[in-house]
């Protein structure tokens, strides 16, 4: 192996040693974030940097980043992502991303020349937001889209609280989470979704991520006998429920249309076999990498629930959650495209459907992110699995890329 490679046998050989970390009898692993068994990772992630030759600094809202300075003073390369986990996760989803960044930083490390820019690899706190909402914490505090004494004082589902459990564990740590904002950011992920799997290309350039809302909604129309009361005079929340469902699918399937829209949730009252629906409530979940497109959806279905007021249904909707989509940088994803391209592989781009670390990243400097294929798209789940030669591969774009970016005065 050159001192230009990466060690991907040692990229393997990590990540099922972190994998084995919180692992459960039934299979997979749970790490959530700021408990004894994500401290045991961590503490894996600040060996390996040490070993690496990086500096670690951790910040006060327990972000670990292994710096390796560079000849010049400016702001700093970053790359990494998050190590904490989902219940009965796999062993790839951040973790990928963070250890392949610590592959990087030791070839150049190794390699003898100092880079123009430092490098940092990041390890953020509570990507996940299982235990503590909300998610993306960690790099919401670096990019101060969340106040940090905010972070500090949220409560987990378990009711400890974040400062308490971050001094408990050994990483509150004494620097401001800014100080090491990077002048460019780039990550490697796997996909979490089928599309790079399913036409079998290696890497994904991803341009951005997809923006949503989330709405609950709630159709009122009148309880009544299933028996003695004709079709004709019913005023069925069900019916009236699925058919808004039906037709904002269609809506969204036209031709030329990206967005992609879900009823994940739908509850009926009274909820018995032979009483007609008085009420249904539903959730839609929508979702698409251009805003504009995603409101048109929404305006579909303001229209489609005016018009069942007209034949005398009530409805009332509430807007729960909303993200803007995200635009990531074109020169990084061109950056990623010739790394592609030297070493003569397939690539795609594509926009992600899942929230990442490195969207909040993008709200401050330019980024974009890496992805290799899920098998059959799976992820958040044991079977999550990447086959090595594409684990492999996405290191050696990363690197290619990372060496562009630390060199360059942009
Ligand atoms: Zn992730």
């Amino acid at each position: 192996m050159s001192a230009e490679e990466v060690n991907t046998v040692r990229l393997v050989a990590r990540l099922n040693e972190l994998g084995a970390v919180g692992q459960l009898q039934e299979g997979g692993r749970t790490r959530l974030a700021l408990t004894d068994e994500e401290r045991q990772g961590r503490d894996l992630i600040v060996t390996w940097l040490h070993e690496a030759g990086a500096e670690v600094v951790i910040d006060k809202v327990g972000n670990i980043f292994g710096v390796l300075t560079g000849t010049s003073s400016g702001a700093p390369v970053m790359t990494g992502s998050h190590i904490d986990t989902v219940r009965r996760a796999g062993h790839l989803d951040g973790c990928y991303g963070v250890v392949a960044g610590i592959e990087v930083l030791d070839t150049i490390y190794r390699s003898g020349t100092k880079p123009d820019r430092s490098l940092v690899v990041a390890a953020f706190t509570n990507e996940e937001g299982v235990r503590f909402m909300p998610d993306l914490m960690g790099s919401r505090v670096l990019t101060k889209e969340m106040g940090l004494a905010e972070a500090l004082q949220t409560v987990s589902t378990d009711g400890a609280l974040f400062c308490n459990e971050l001094e408990r564990i050994g990483y509150a740590g004494t620097v401001e989470p800014w100080s090491l904002l990077p002048a460019s950011y780039v990550e490697l992920h796997i996909e979490q979704g089928p599309v790079l799997d399913s036409r079998e290309v290696p890497i994904g350039i991803v341009e951005g991520v997809q923006g949503y809302t989330w709405w609950e909604v709630s159709i009122s129309g009148q309880a009544n006998h299933a028996g003695t009361t004709p079709m004709d005079l019913r005023f069925d929340a069900a019916v009236a429920a699925f058919e808004l469902i039906s037709e904002i699918s269609r809506f969204v399937k036209a031709e030329g249309r990206t967005t992609v829209v879900t009823t994940g949730t739908i509850s009926l009252h009274p909820n018995a076999i032979n009483v007609i629906a008085g009420r249904a409530n539903f959730t839609l979940d929508i979702r698409d990498a251009n805003d504009a497109s995603r409101v048109e959806a929404e305006i579909e279905l303001r229209r489609l629930l005016n018009n069942l007021t007209e034949i005398g249904f009530d409805f009332e909707i509430e807007c729960i959650a909303k993200n803007h989509a995200v635009k990531f940088n074109e020169n990084i994803c061109a950056s990623i495209e010739s790394s592609v391209s030297e070493l003569g592989i397939n690539s795609l781009r594509m926009v992600s459907g899942a929230s990442h670390d490195a969207q909040m990243l993008a709200r401050v400097c330019p980024t974009a992110m890496i992805f290799v294929p899920s098998r059959n798209g799976v992820s958040h789940n044991p079977e999550e699995h990447t086959e090595t030669e594409n684990l492999a591969l996405g290191a050696k774009v990363l690197m290619k890329t990372i060496r562009k970016m630390i060199n360059s005065d942009s």
